[in-house]
């Protein structure tokens, strides 16, 4: 199956971390322009096809400026890959301190409402008529720790369940605009999120994955484009789960 992808315009958030950055690629690969933003701008690939900008997706004016200027670069946002995100510390939940809860929620749940309500602004046309898009695609990465219980990561996990709840119920609410919501649900992907989380790499890979080994950005990343590819017409609301076989048990 050949995706193409030419003429579409992808937002990515986060896009300069390990799945970001590879989703980047593989969308650039195969033939889109792109929207990207991270906090760290500085590492976002650069080129007439890319309209890179910072943000922290905490800040709504920020996250807001960031789609104007895709809007005023490509005229449209046809995909929005809603990517950025933080695990927060590895631990208890009695542990989990206040400040790191606030952060986990602001990032992974507040950045993604700014995120979403910009986009979806934008692929209907609410500000402009001109901006609207006859088929919208917006996928979410969520998590593994959004269909099931994450025990050492319990506030990501909540979080991580509300990105789910968000993609289920903007999948109905959007239909009649022709926008489909998804969300990618991976288990541990070796980027430099696992190092944030301060765990022992070897204490993290879990015994029920069958796969033996963590997935990798670029799976995800390819994932991710079969999701918004033109020819998977049909899928809406639903959580693609891709984990070596975790929850298969
Ligand atoms: P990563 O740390 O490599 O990348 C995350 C990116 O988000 C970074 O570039 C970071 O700068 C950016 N970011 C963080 N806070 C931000 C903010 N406030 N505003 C804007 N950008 C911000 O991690 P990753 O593994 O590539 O994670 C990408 C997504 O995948 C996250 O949503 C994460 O929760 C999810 N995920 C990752 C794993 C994993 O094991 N790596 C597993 C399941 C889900």
């Amino acid at each position: 199956m050949q995706i193409d992808m030419r003429g579409k315009t992808v937002l990515i958030t986060g896009a300069a971390g390990g799945i970001g950055a590879a989703a980047a690629a593989v969308f650039r690969a195969a033939g889109a322009q792109l929207v990207l933003t991270d906090l760290h701008v500085e590492s976002l690939p650069q080129g007439t096809d890319i309209c890179a900008r910072a943000c922290d997706v905490t800040q709504k004016p920020e996250v807001e400026a960031v789609v104007q200027a895709g809007l005023d670069t490509f005229g449209k946002i046809d995909i929005a890959i809603n990517n950025a995100g933080i695990s927060g510390p590895w631990g208890r939940f009695t542990d989990l301190k206040a400040a790191a809860w606030d952060q986990l929620l602001a990032v992974n749940l507040t950045g993604l409402v700014h995120a979403l309500q910009a986009e979806i602004a934008a692929m209907t046309g609410a500000r402009d008529p001109g901006t609207r898009v006859t088929e919208g695609r917006i996928l979410n990465v969520a998590s593994l720790a959004g269909v099931s219980g994450a025990p050492g990561l319990a506030g990501y996990a909540a979080t991580k369940h509300g990105v789910v709840g968000l993609t289920k119920s903007l999948a109905h609410e959007l239909g009649r605009d022709n926008i489909r919501v998804n969300a990618l649900c991976p288990s541990f992907i070796d980027t430099p999120m696992l190092d944030a989380m301060g765990g022992d790499k070897d204490r993290l890979h879990s015994p029920l994955n069958a796969t033996r080994r963590f997935g990798t950005a670029q799976e995800m990343a390819d994932a991710l484009l079969w999701m918004a590819a033109p020819q998977n017409s049909f899928m809406n609301g639903q959580t693609v789960t891709l984990d070596g076989g975790i929850s298969a048990l």
